[in-house]
């Protein structure tokens, strides 16, 4: 079965084919209109983007919303996280805020909400959380946005390999659960043809 990805991220889309290729499952890109973000939960925007990509390509689709929420900043900046600062800035402004939070004070998590939205109308949702910690400065050269500052141990997501992230990332988790949830509906036949 083929799934659209609805996202114009390519490095979720690197992320998506990483975990998602080796479970069996064909996740491809398409030319897909802008989205308007307006829900006020990692889940609800999720399902925006995955229905509006279901809608305009006729085909299943699937779609994550994610963020970073950070104890100290009250969960900011939460699902706004793609919104927080200009592009360039976010993790600068992260790290300026919590500049003298100490250690003990400096909890973070990654969401990873992910919506399937089937043309026959059924969804399939799963979250994936991943629990860390905002490091003192950027580390690392891989991943994306706030990678660099994302602490899981003494490794930020930047300075994990592509499975390491994946082994204990949010998405990786959430889209693991997907994956054996989608297996369970196919053997039961539960969603009929999509
Ligand atoms: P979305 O595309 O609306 O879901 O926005 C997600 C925001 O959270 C973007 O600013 C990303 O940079 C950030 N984000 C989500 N997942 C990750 C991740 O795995 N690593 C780093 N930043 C992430």
């Amino acid at each position: 079965m083929e799934f659209v990805i609805a996202t114009h991220n390519a490095h979720k889309v690197e992320e998506f084919n990483r975990i998602l290729k080796p479970l069996g499952i064909t996740a491809v890109t398409a030319d897909l209109s802008e989205v308007d973000e307006t829900g006020t939960t990692f889940s609800q925007n999720a399902y925006l983007k995955a229905e509006a990509a279901c809608r305009e390509t006729g085909k299943p689709a699937i779609a994550d919303d994610s963020g970073l929420s950070i104890y100290a900043l009250g969960l900011e900046p939460g699902v706004y996280s793609a919104r927080y600062a200009e592009p360039g800035h976010r993790r600068e402004k992260v790290l300026n805020l919590l500049r003298d939070v100490p250690d003990e004070k400096r909890g973070a998590y990654f969401t990873s909400a992910i919506c399937c939205v089937f043309p026959n109308g059924r969804v399939l949702r799963a979250e994936g959380v991943c629990l860390g910690q905002i490091a003192h400065g950027n580390r690392g050269e891989g991943g994306f946005g706030y990678d660099p500052i994302f602490e899981v141990g003494d490794k930020t997501f930047a300075e994990m390999s592509g499975e390491e992230k994946d082994a204990v990332s949010h998405r990786g988790i959430a889209l693991r659960a997907f994956a054996e949830q989608l297996e369970k509906w196919l053997q039961e036949g539960v969603y009929g043809t999509v």
